[in-house]
């Protein structure tokens, strides 16, 4: 269970974050809204690590986290612009975080089928990454996330920018997928159809901090 409690941010002198608490709790997968601007993808980057706080704690199973390497924290994330790596085929770029961590091939090729077949690309495992469709790109990037088996999944805006059609596809998919997987999730996003459509619980950002409480 994530616990970020009471998470001050500041740029330049600029509150971004005003004691922020947010728990995500069980496998519930949590819609972070809120316009452009606010604080989303800040808050994000805190919990995975990749952001200082100025002030405030950052709990996994009541252990403090704040101050732990991105890379210890076995969370998995999917960002807008994800890239894929473009000299690898598909199965390299969804088995690389496995490889780095020692894991044998045999494994490593089992756990890439299982999750192929989970995104719903079953034998896409040689294919060049600079041939897939946009939607294909993003179901690598989700495989690839969740390769390594993630406590937690961290997704900041990963259906932007897809045509709507295509949105809404992968929307529902990705609900299902998260479910499937069977982890936490939490999903930054400034649409609030397509949270309501992913998520279990929607949470507005403006709501998180010290002038709501
Ligand atoms: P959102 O994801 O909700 O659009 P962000 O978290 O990206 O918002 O940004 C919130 C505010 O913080 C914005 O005004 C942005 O310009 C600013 N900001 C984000 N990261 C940095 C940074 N590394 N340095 C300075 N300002 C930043
Ligand atoms: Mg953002």
């Amino acid at each position: 269970m994530l616990h970020v409690v009471d998470v001050c941010v500041s740029f330049d002198g600029r509150t971004v974050l005003d004691h922020v608490s947010l728990h995500v709790g069980g496998n519930e997968v949590v819609a972070l809204l809120g316009p452009s601007g606010s604080g989303k993808s800040t808050l994000l980057r805190v919990v995975a690590g990749l952001q200082d706080v100025s002030s405030g704690v950052v709990r996994w199973d009541g252990t403090d986290i704040t101050q732990e390497p991105t890379h210890r924290r076995r969370f998995g994330f999917v960002f807008q612009d994800e890239q894929l790596f473009p000299h690898r085929d598909v199965a390299a770029n969804i088995g690389f975080g496995l490889r780095m961590a020692g894991t044998d091939r045999a494994s490593v090729a089992s756990r890439v089928s299982e999750l192929l077949a989970l995104v719903g690309l079953p034998g896409f495992g040689e294919r060049d990454v600079t041939t897939l469709s946009g939607g294909e790109a993003k179901r690598v990037a989700l495989a690839r996330a969740l390769a390594p088996k993630p406590r937690l999944m961290l997704l900041d805006e990963p259906l932007t920018g897809l045509d709507a059609a295509l949105h809404d596809r992968l929307a529902d998919d990705l609900r299902n997928l998260l479910r499937q997987a069977g982890l936490p999730a939490i999903l930054v996003t400034h649409d609030p159809a397509e949270a309501a459509r992913i998520a279990d619980r929607v949470v507005h950002l403006g709501d998180l901090g010290s002038g709501s409480r």
